[in-house]
């Protein structure tokens, strides 16, 4: 391979701060990339407009932050869905980023049992979720594969969920840290709440194709009944987890520090290289055409059952937009 000795100009991370972006990043002397993902309005906007109760918000939250992690990936095109179904208090999380920029969420929750669980100090991800799974579905167009990973939920963090799709799906040592809070302020009208929201994804991808080699044949081999762990085994994936494990919650969501500042903070020692940020927003990609397709591929009996008040309603569970239609303009096609 050519290797062309190109300068890499070096400057000092800039101290300005922007919400609502993915920046991705690399250190190079130890195989490493990642991106960090710090949200402020765009992530206010989702828990904001749904009032969910505050750990099922939060857990929201951190759902966001994975999705746009892992969705940021697409680049130009695609969807990217994360959807759990589990047991616990919330069944269900789905977040659905449409490249390159849109995100929305919503969640679905048993009232008493989150309310109980909020009482009895158990409201933290983990619990909140119970046991089932979560799905990742990437959607690259109508003439596309779809492509689907499972990971079961075991009673642990998004955290936790996500390095164990990873090593298992894909077999690259991963990290993920994602904080969530609220942020009260002082103002004249009385205090207000603000929801923000970051996080880091970790990689090791040695290039060193004799390094990916030993990676490659840990896959599925457990010779004396251990898990297989490629982590273990590389001083440069050591070296990567424990400055990231540095890293805390605070530092991931505040607007006083800013995407470069945090890497550098973290990196500096092995030199880190950030690449241009990307924005991300808060937005619904329902329309009207789409609910009227939709009710549409509905069989009649089933149009009929949604009939009130002489007329089909429908609201979009993620942004609430409402969409109303007399049951003769959805009759499908014959
Ligand atoms: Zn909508």
């Amino acid at each position: 391979m050519i290797d062309p000795k190109i300068t890499i100009p070096s400057r000092e991370p800039s101290a300005s701060t922007a919400d609502d972006t993915v920046m991705p990043f690399e250190v190079a002397k130890l195989d490493l990339r990642g991106r960090v993902v710090r949200l402020g309005h765009a992530v206010d906007q989702i828990l904001a407009r749904h009032a969910y109760p505050q750990p099922v918000a939060r857990l929201l939250g951190e759902a966001v932050v994975l999705t746009v992690m892992l969705g940021s990936a697409l680049k130009t095109e695609g969807r990217f869905i994360l959807q759990t179904q589990s047991d616990g208090p919330v069944r269900m999380l789905v977040v659905d980023f449409t490249a390159p920029d849109k995100v929305r969420a919503c969640a679905r929750f048993d009232k008493d049992r989150v309310a109980a669980a909020i009482s009895s100090g158990e409201a933290g991800g983990g619990p909140l979720l119970g046991k089932g799974h979560l799905a990742m579905t990437i959607d690259k167009g109508p003439d596309m594969n779809r492509y689907q990973g499972l990971v079961t939920l075991n009673g642990g963090s998004l955290e936790d969920v996500a390095q164990e799709y990873f090593f298992r799906s894909e077999q690259i040592p991963t990290r993920v840290r994602l904080a969530v809070a609220e942020e009260l302020r002082a103002g004249s009208g009385g205090a207000t709440h603000r929801w923000r929201a970051g996080g880091i994804m970790l990689q090791f991808l040695p290039r060193a194709s004799k390094r990916a080699r030993v990676a490659d044949l840990n896959v599925g081999r457990a010779p004396d009944g251990r898990e297989p762990h490629a982590v273990e085994e590389d001083d440069a994936w050591a070296e990567g987890q424990a400055m990231i494990s540095t890293a805390e919650d605070i530092e991931l969501i505040d607007p006083s520090l800013s995407s470069e500042q945090l890497v550098y903070r973290l990196f500096h020692e092995p030199g880190v290289r950030v690449f241009r940020a990307s924005p991300l927003r808060a937005e619904c990609s329902c329309s009207r055409d789409n609910v009227e397709a939709m009710l549409k591929s509905f069989s009649q009996d089933d149009r009929d059952h949604m009939v009130e008040d002489g007329k089909i309603s429908v609201t979009c569970e993620f942004c609430s937009a409402n969409y109303q239609f007399a049951p003769g303009d959805v009759e499908a096609k014959t």
